[in-house]
């Protein structure tokens, strides 16, 4: 089953989205990693240079004053702690000395032991509160610690509020940038949405659709191209439609009339022989028209066919044999009249299709007899950007209201006169359609009373 396609918005918005919010909270989440980095440095660097401080004291006293030397600062809020290097403490500024356990296994105080200080933050279970500790030695000589630490619930606390509002804000941002491409979104899919329903609507063959100013160059050259595309659509429309009615009454002509002569043959007793010859013959002829005009439809459909799949095959031939194959059958044609046909092509070759050009050569040849000429010379010339086949009769030419429309289907200058002959009106429509076939085109010149020139123009 196929897959249900997602609409373009959501195609357009959910990256979108995903990649704002994404980039909020990484944001949020590094600058708050930083930022209490910064105060922790901060807090240490802080207690570091106040140990300093003390440490000069401390090493001016006698040692036996040492065990009294934190009670002075009991009242303020840093803790001090002074521990031997055995790590058995000798007082504390918080709780009473005798009491504590040894301080040897703590992080601060062996990393104190081995460098210039320690530091440790951890939560301690005696004050409950998550502290920051700094130690360092007292003099290089014995190694003993001094110790000084400070809970950091406050730097917690101003962490969490600013957490807290970089949240809020990361969410509005979100939201806004949300809401924004949203619309971005809408806008940029709300054309495409609107030429899906117009492509929709020519599908359904409805052609009469207005068409939309988009105020966007994409959008409006893809909406005139569609206009383009339905008028053509509705030219063809136009063209089909009209071909296929004249085919109708083309095939209906000859048909009335066969059915009229047989329903008399078969009605009317008193008809002798030679009527009956005559009527018959007529049924004949009418017949051989239907068939030939047949043939001539067929023509052109198998040529527009393979021209459509792209199977007409172009090869090198010698001109002058193709017109000479030409006029040969037109010849063989017109054998009772014998006309003089004349072949002034010299050797030369041309990339083409052997046999559509010799079929649109024996229309031409067979229209210059066919309309009065008895004489047919087929020439050729070279141009600056091609090759020129002219096709010269000596007939009673064309008026040059005709010329024109010549070439349609079904055209003909004098109708009852062409049908006399035996023509179909097609034959001058195939061999412009073999001529586009070649990407080339056909030409007419006419004097009436001189003649016609017919001009197959092939262009390199
Ligand atoms: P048809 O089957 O009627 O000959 P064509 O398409 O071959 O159809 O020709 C269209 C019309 O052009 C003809 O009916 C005829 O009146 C005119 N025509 C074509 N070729 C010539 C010509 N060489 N001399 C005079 N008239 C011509």
């Amino acid at each position: 089953m196929k897959r249900k396609a997602k609409k373009l918005w959501l195609q357009i918005f959910s990256p979108f989205l995903l990649l704002i919010v994404l980039t909020v909270f990484i944001f949020i989440f590094f600058s708050t990693q930083r930022l209490s980095k910064f105060y922790t440095d901060q807090v240490q660097n802080d207690l570091l240079d106040r140990a300093t401080i003390l440490q000069t004291q401390l090493l001016q006293l006698p040692s036996d004053e040492l065990p009294n030397f934190c009670q002075n600062y009991k009242a303020i809020e840093m803790r001090i702690t002074l521990i031997l290097n055995s790590g058995k403490v000798l007082c504390d500024s918080k709780i009473n000395a005798l009491t504590m356990e040894s301080h040897s296994n703590r992080p601060e105080f062996i990393e104190a032991l081995q460098k210039s200080y320690g530091s440790s933050i951890r939560y301690s279970q005696t004050l409950n509160t998550k502290l920051m500790y700094v130690a360092i030695p007292l003099s290089d000589q014995n190694k003993n610690i001094l110790r000084l630490s400070v809970a950091l619930t406050a730097i917690e606390s101003s962490l969490s509020v600013i957490i807290f509002q970089y949240l809020v804000a990361g969410l509005a941002i979100s939201l806004l940038a949300g809401i924004i491409s949203f619309l971005l979104s809408k806008k940029i899919s709300s054309p495409i949405e609107e030429i899906k329903s117009m492509a929709g609507k020519i599908a359904g063959g409805h052609f009469e659709h207005s068409f939309t100013d988009f105020n966007n160059e994409e959008f409006q050259t893809l909406s005139e191209a569609l206009h383009t595309m339905i008028q053509k659509l509705k030219a063809f429309e136009s063209m089909r439609r009209d071909f296929v009615a004249n085919v109708s009454h083309e095939l209906k002509t000859p048909l009335t009339s066969i059915k009229g002569f047989a329903e008399t043959l078969i009605d009317d007793d008193s008809i002798n022989k030679d009527e009956r010859i005559r009527f018959l013959s007529i049924i004949v002829r009418q017949t051989d028209r239907l068939s030939e005009m047949i043939n001539d439809l067929l023509n052109l459909s198998k040529i527009e066919q393979l021209q459509g799949e792209g199977q007409i095959i172009f090869n090198s031939h010698n001109l002058r044999d193709v017109a000479q194959s030409a006029l040969e059958i037109c010849a063989n044609k017109w054998i009772d009249y014998n006309p003089e046909l004349i072949n002034q092509i010299p050797d030369i070759k041309l990339n083409i299709n052997h046999s559509l050009i010799e079929q649109a050569l024996i229309n031409l040849i067979d229209n210059a007899i066919k309309y009065g000429g008895n004489k047919c010379d087929i020439i050729y010339q070279k141009t600056n950007n091609g090759h020129e086949v002219h096709v010269i009769d000596n007939g009673p030419g064309i008026e040059p209201i005709h010329l024109d429309r010549l070439f349609e289907r079904f055209y003909r200058v004098d109708k009852s006169r062409s049908r006399e002959l035996g023509g179909t009106g097609l034959g001058l429509a195939i061999v412009k359609h073999i001529m586009e076939t070649h990407n080339g085109t056909i030409q007419v010149q006419s004097k009436v009373g001189v003649g016609t020139t017919f001009i197959l123009v092939f262009e390199i």
